[in-house]
């Protein structure tokens, strides 16, 4: 190709490829491990298996640094709280992975104190099975991830939460109203309350003019 041709050059794509193409190559996880499951996940981060390969190797301890909640390991009823806090705490977009059959389903657990999956608490976008799951299957849950963030719109989305923030202002508008016409009425009424115990003081006071 001549340096000519190549100056003249241009590169067409959508805002959404661009977008999904740089949040699936930098997924940042939170680990919110428990128990053993934790452990597989460590040794995903070794030299064996190298999690920087799909640019997930940032484990960050902040839930407003992470992109994905990995919830390894069993959840009590006792833990559902703060789970449900540090998921919260997230910035959208945020996506889940439960590992491991106590974070699926609660496992072997059937007692009063395990939560039987947390999807119960928190929704979950994709599920690993397995006591514990391999490292390769924690891999095939981060490509099934990949695959659905680079099917998302990232228009799409925005247009839609403009649409509930629009739908939002609406309600909390129509709510103002009616509190005012309500606020109004009450006050009305308490004016002519007064007004009316107050006449009837004075005629009280000067009966002679009740006739008038
Ligand atoms: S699924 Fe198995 S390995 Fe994982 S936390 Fe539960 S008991 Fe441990």
């Amino acid at each position: 190709m001549t340096p000519e041709a190549q100056e003249g050059n241009i590169f067409t794509s959508s805002l959404d490829f661009l977008v999904n193409w740089g949040r699936k190559n930098s997924l940042w996880p939170f680990p919110y491990g428990t128990a053993c499951c934790a452990i597989e996940f460590m040794s995903t981060e070794t030299a064996r298996y190298d999690l920087s390969r799909i640019g997930s190797e940032y484990v960050r301890f902040t839930p407003r640094q992470s992109d994905v909640l990995l919830v390894a390991g069993t959840i009590t009823y006792k833990q559902a709280p703060i789970l449900k806090r540090i998921y919260e705490q997230m910035a959208e977009p945020r996506w889940v992975i439960a590992m491991g059959a106590c974070a699926c389903s609660g496992g072997f657990y059937d007692c009063y104190c395990t939560v039987p999956g947390i999807d119960h608490i928190i929704p979950v976008d994709v599920y690993i099975g397995g006591c514990p799951p391999r490292p390769e299957s924690f891999f095939d849950a981060m490509f099934d991830l990949q695959k659905k963030v680079e099917d998302e719109s990232y228009m799409k989305q925005r247009a839609e939460r403009l649409k509930e923030q629009i739908e939002d202002i609406k309600r909390k508008s129509k709510e103002c109203r009616e509190d005012l016409v309500l606020r109004k009425n009450e006050a009305c009424e308490m004016v002519s309350n007064t007004v009316r115990s107050k006449v009837n003081d004075v005629l009280d006071v000067f009966p002679f003019k009740k006739g008038r």
